[in-house]
């Protein structure tokens, strides 16, 4: 399937696209692929009773990775190499803050766990502690203070935590069809 632009029509069908194309990639040396790690994170969230819009972040909190799938347009908005900033970038144009807040925030969710909860570090996967250093390491007390005046932290914190726990080799859960109505439920009127 070819996308040349994204629209409200095809957003959906193109993040389906990406999840069964790229999905089977592995998840940067843990014990699941990409696809699998994404929809542990999005079914961990359901259980929890989470509102749709998070349920929805959690899904696509690392379709960053995959900014290479995206036509040029609709990353104008600045190509950087942060994951978390640029699938946010794409999913501003179609979904709510609620979606995309939490999704750019889930890196800095993790350094601010690692600053406020000892114990938090120490659950870490060897693959997150590198990646941590990599980040910028923890939080610093001013840092953490700005992070806890973003509207949409304690979103990001959860989704964090689940982010965190979606890395179970062979732990069955939903396909992406099963959140194909909630993601179209959130979509934004942002005709293109
Ligand atoms: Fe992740």
């Amino acid at each position: 399937m070819a996308f040349e632009s994204l629209t409200r029509d095809n957003i959906v069908d193109f993040l389906a696209d990406i999840f069964a194309r790229r999905g089977g990639e592995s998840y940067m040396g843990e014990p699941v692929s990409m696809s699998e790690h994404m929809l542990q994170t999005a079914a961990l969230a359901e259980r929890a009773g989470a509102p749709n819009s998070l349920v929805a972040a959690s899904l696509l909190h690392d379709i960053g990775h995959y900014t290479s799938e995206f036509p040029e347009e609709s990353l104008e908005q600045g190509q950087d190499n942060y994951h978390e900033t640029a699938g946010a970038d794409v999913l501003t144009t179609f979904f709510p803050k609620s979606v995309h807040e939490p999704i750019k925030l889930h890196v800095a969710a993790k350094r601010y766990l690692c600053a406020t909860k000892p114990e938090y570090f120490n659950r870490l996967s060897p693959a997150s502690v590198n990646s941590l250093n990599v980040q910028g390491g923890p939080m610093s007390a001013g840092e953490a203070a700005a992070f806890e005046a973003h509207e949409y932290y304690r979103d990001a914190l959860r989704l964090r935590v689940w982010d965190d726990e979606g890395k179970i080799a062979g732990a069955p859960t939903p396909t992406f069809d099963h959140y194909r109505p909630l993601l179209t439920g959130l979509l934004v009127g942002a005709e293109r």
